[in-house]
This record gives C-alpha cells, sequence and structure tokens, in this order.
C-alpha cells in the first residue's frame, strides 16, 4: 500500500520524537536509580589481620578472579584505616558493620572488664542462650553487647525481615557481630575432634538441613593434609626466610618450615582446631559460603539479601608466623584462589554485575619487633608482669593499697572506685597520679586519663583514636599507648591492638553492582563502610552510625 504524505510526515516525526521520548524514560529510570540501588545480595567479606600493602606485596602472585578482580574492576580506598584503639577482632567487626566506633557500639575489646558486675566479660558470649550444633559450650552466644544495630538490621527492617542475613566465620564474634540483632544465621567453626559449623539458640533450634549435611559431608577431612606451598617456595620473594627465629612452632615440630605435617601434628594440636592456624581454615569458610549461597538460596528473589564472611585463617597464622613469613605470604595466596572460587560461585548462583561486593579487615598487625630490631629498627617488647613490683611499690607508697587497681586490660587501668572515694581524693587526681607514674616505665609513650577522654573533643591524632575507642559506661581509667614498634606479646609472630598506623591501614575495596571502577588516597575511616553501604541500598542508616558514605565510589 502505497503511503500517503501525512502518513509519512507522522513516520518522519515519530522517528525525529524517537529519542527525545527515551531519553525521558532513561531520565526517570535514572532518578529510580540514583534514589536506590539495588544489588540481589550484598557481601561483605572481612580478612582478619589484613594489612594493606598485602595487597600490593603479593600482587604479583595474585590471579585475576581474586583480589585483582576487585581492585581492577572496582574502587580501592588506599587509605582507609580504623580511627580507634583498641584494635582487635570484636571491635573490628561491631565497627565495620555498625558504622561507629566503640564508644558508641560499646564492644570495646575481645574481652573486657565489666565495669558493673565486677567480671571479665567476652563480646559475644551470652549464657542466655545454648549451643545448635555441638554438646559443647562454644555455641552460647549472641550480640547482645552490641548497643546499636548494624547495616544487616537494617536491611531486614527495610525489607520486613524478607532480604536475608547470613554470617559465617571461623571465629564466633566474627560471625556473630556482622550479623547484628537480626541475623537469620550466623554460624562459626567449632574444632577439637569434630570440625563442625555450629551456631546458637539465638538464631535457631536446629540446624538446617544444608548444615546438616555439609558437617556430615566430610569436607573438612580434604584438608588433613600437609601445609605445602601453593607454588614453588623459591618463588615467594617478598617474605623473609622458611626458617627464623620470628617464627612460633607448632607442638611437636622442631622447625618452622615447610611442609608442615598436618596429620602428624593433629591430635598434639587441637585435632580440627590445628586447621585454623593454616589457610585451609579460610578454604573451610570459603566451601561454606558457596554451599550457604545454595542452602539459603541468597540473592534470588526482588529482596536483597546480605552474606557476612570472615576469614580468620589469616590471622591465627599471622600471629603464629609473623607478617614477612613464608607462611603468611602462601595464606594469602591461597586465599585469594579461595576469594576467586567464591566470586565464580556468586557470578553462577546471583548473576554477574547483580551483587555488590565489599572486602576489609578488622585491623591491620605490626611486623614482629625481634625482626625489625635486627634490622636496626626501634622496636621491642614490654612484660606488664615486670612492671608489677614497682608499680605496687608506688601505689602502696600513695595509696595505701595496690588494690585501688581493679583490672588492667586492653591498655587500659580501672580503678576501684570505693577506695578511691574512702581515699578523700578527687578520682581525677588520681588518675593523674597514676598517669605519670607510668609515663617514666620503659616502652610507654604517651598516657592519658579517663577524665581527658570526659572533657575534651578531640579531633586528630593518638587522643582522638584513643577516644572514639573509648566507651564512658565502660572504658577504664587510664588509658596507656606503647612506643611505635613495641608490643606485649611472646617474641615470635605478630599482633595488633594499638592506635599505631600498622594496626590501622587496611584494604577498603568495593565491586560489583553500583560501584564505579577507581580509586582514592583520601583518607576514609572504617566506621564509613556502612553509611556507604546504606546510601547504595538507599535504606537508614544504623542507629549509631557516625560515618559518611564515600561519594567517590558510586557509579
Ligand atoms: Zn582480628
Ligand atoms: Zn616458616
Ligand atoms: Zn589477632
Amino acid at each position: 500500500m502505497k503511503k500517503t504524505n501525512s502518513q509519512l510526515l507522522i513516520i518522519v516525526l515519530l522517528l525525529a520524537l524517537g529519542p527525545i521520548v527515551s531519553l525521558g524514560q532513561k531520565k526517570s529510570n535514572e532518578q529510580a536509580d540514583n534514589l536506590r540501588t539495588s544489588p540481589k545480595l550484598v557481601v561483605g567479606i572481612v580478612v582478619d589481620q589484613m594489612r594493606y600493602d598485602y595487597l600490593t606485596r603479593f600482587w604479583n602472585h595474585y590471579g585475576d578472579g581474586g583480589f585483582k578482580r576487585l581492585v581492577n574492576d572496582g574502587f580501592n580506598c588506599k587509605n582507609n584505616h580504623f580511627n580507634y584503639a583498641p584494635t582487635s577482632t570484636g571491635p573490628g567487626h561491631a565497627s565495620i558493620y555498625t558504622g561507629t566506633t566503640p564508644a558508641t557500639h560499646g564492644i570495646i575489646g575481645n574481652d573486657w572488664y565489666d565495669k558493673e558486675i565486677d567480671e571479665d566479660v567476652y563480646c559475644a558470649a551470652d549464657d542466655n542462650y545454648a549451643s545448635v550444633g555441638t554438646t559443647s559450650d562454644a555455641g552460647k552466644m549472641s550480640p547482645h553487647r552490641m548497643n546499636v544495630t548494624t547495616i544487616t538490621d537494617e536491611l531486614r527492617l527495610h525489607t520486613q525481615m524478607r532480604g536475608k542475613t547470613i554470617a559465617i566465620s571461623m571465629k564466633d564474634r566474627s560471625a556473630v557481630l556482622p550479623g547484628g540483632h537480626t541475623a537469620n544465621a550466623a554460624y562459626w567453626f567449632y574444632g577439637a575432634d569434630k570440625g563442625n559449623m555450629i551456631t546458637s539458640t539465638f538464631y535457631m533450634q536446629n540446624l538446617p538441613k544444608w548444615v546438616k549435611d555439609f558437617n556430615a559431608s566430610g569436607n573438612v577431612e580434604k584438608y588433613k593434609k600437609p601445609w605445602t606451598t601453593l607454588k614453588d617456595i623459591n618463588s615467594y620473594l617478598e617474605s623473609g626466610l622458611d626458617n627464623t627465629s620470628y617464627e612460633g612452632l607448632f607442638s611437636g615440630e622442631t622447625a618452622p618450615t615447610f611442609p608442615h605435617d598436618l596429620p602428624k601434628l593433629f591430635k598434639e594440636n587441637g585435632e580440627y582446631d590445628l586447621l585454623k592456624t593454616t589457610p585451609y581454615g579460610n578454604s573451610i569458610i570459603a566451601d561454606f559460603a558457596i554451599e550457604a549461597l545454595k542452602g539459603e538460596n541468597l540473592g534470588a528473589d526482588a529482596f536483597t539479601d546480605f552474606l557476612a564472611v570472615s576469614f580468620s585463617s589469616t590471622d591465627y597464622v599471622g600471629h603464629k608466623y609473623g607478617v614477612n613469613s613464608k607462611e603468611i605470604q602462601d595464606t594469602y595466596i591461597r586465599l585469594d584462589v579461595d576469594l576467586e572460587r567464591l566470586f565464580k560461585a556468586l557470578d553462577k548462583k546471583v548473576g554477574k554485575g547483580k551483587y555488590t561486593v565489599f572486602l576489609t579487615a578488622d585491623h591491620g598487625a605490626i611486623d614482629v619487633p625481634s625482626y625489625l630490631k635486627d634490622q636496626k629498627i626501634p622496636a621491642g617488647y614490654i612484660e606488664f608482669d615486670s612492671l608489677k613490683p614497682k608499680f605496687g611499690e608506688f601505689l602502696k607508697y600513695k595509696f595505701g593499697t595496690i588494690d585501688i587497681i581493679k583490672n588492667f586490660s586492653n591498655y587500659q587501668f580501672f580503678l576501684d572506685h570505693d577506695i578511691v572515694k574512702n581515699l578523700d581524693m578527687q578520682l581525677v587526681d588520681v588518675q593523674n597520679i597514676i598517669a605519670k607514674e607510668l609515663l617514666g616505665y620503659e616502652g610507654i609513650d604517651r598516657v592519658y586519663t579517663g577524665h581527658q577522654m570526659w572533657q575534651n573533643e578531640y579531633t586528630e591524632g593518638i587522643p582522638y583514636i584513643l577516644q572514639n575507642g573509648y566507651n564512658q559506661k565502660r572504658s577504664g581509667d587510664i588509658l596507656l599507648v606503647l612506643k611505635p614498634g613495641v608490643i606485649s606479646y611472646p617474641k615470635t609472630g605478630s599482633t595488633h591492638g594499638s592506635p599505631q598506623i600498622y594496626d590501622t591501614h587496611v584494604p577498603l575495596l568495593f565491586y560489583g553492582k553500583g560501584i564505579k571502577k577507581g580509586k582514592t588516597t583520601a583518607r576514609t575511616e572504617i566506621e564509613d563502610i556502612t553509611p556507604t553501604l546504606a546510601a547504595l541500598l538507599g535504606i537508614a542508616y544504623p542507629n549509631g552510625t557516625t560515618g559518611s558514605p564515600i561519594a567517590e565510589v558510586f557509579d
């Protein structure tokens, strides 16, 4: 049929207007996107004790699908820091997921002295609940000491509890705290003679079938094998010698060298608990996380789910062998392979581009001070027990009793406030007198008082970091800071906990839906992670949030 002129005119007009009409639609879609990016699944990955320079030092050994995938195709916050002390695992995981610091969330250590009940407490312990999946007490956990909500809680609230939260780790606290108060489940590893994933009645009365199946599968058995290096050890040029005096030993080993004969060492080193201090512990967690994708059907419906995974073996290996060991290098090279496996499973199960990942650490670590000393770098050790006689004499002389010190933990002294009252002295004066004395002790660099923490608003430097870690209801009366390079620890292996930069500087990588490719060297802080995710998801910030969204990461 021959088209009339007017019909042609309409066609021409439609063709001309087409792009304008579709542009308008695109614009309104973009506006909706700006309001809310909805990945099917958010995957939070915490690598326990990962220093930022583990990304750069071992870079050439990493494959394209693990750390490199996040760095090359995601956003790298190169100058990301903990902004509080103590830099330890419980506070670290709580801060990452609450968007605030111990001053607000209340997790002031892994363990601390509870002033109100006059007892030592563990951050995740809760005797009101029973173990699930073990006859031991290892499951009696809950997040009840964490005073605020987590990003995982807010996602649950936002989706009317239709988005799921599953939290997984070797360590109980590294699953319980990230899961928040409303997690569908948190699972952690019980070693001993079992090697099972377990939980608490806080979450459920019985393990789901997929967890029972995982435990019954014998999967963990395949890691009861010698720990050899993944690649030729001679290619590990980015670490020290394999056999040094800076490394610890497994019971029954005579040298800290590869191969570590795990089957032979098994009985003498806590049986399945031995696997924690090897890279195979991370592989077990990766295996379990991949099973969780299927078992919990994560990322399958319209409601964003959250999978919180924390790899702990990096920490155990670091504590035993140190930052510069061949063992730590192999552990990161193997973790990279485990990450690649996890990302491939996510691509398959949830779909490429449909999930968002962040990766960070719960604290860094110091190079072994005895090694640093041998390189002429100022470093060393402080033995608090050896200070006791001198400190005790001082306390008796000044206050008539050593009992004025009620507790020492997390580098803080807690005073007995009743004794102080009976002395007819002001608390602030007692704090100051003790602080001045302690400053004179070898290895102690700075001393602050609880009074200073109450009275000031610090905005930078070490006092700012201490104040962010200082919870008025829970923290102590006198706060110690050791000299840079000085730790209270055995002479082998690395540790953490200080406000120093080697403990605060950790990776922060974002990747996937809603995230642009890029990098920044602008300072970001650990409390910024959660508000960044909240902004991405378009949901409410956790109720204690003190951080701010990192605007550069958004697509
Ligand atoms: Zn840790
Ligand atoms: Zn070694
Ligand atoms: Zn540690």
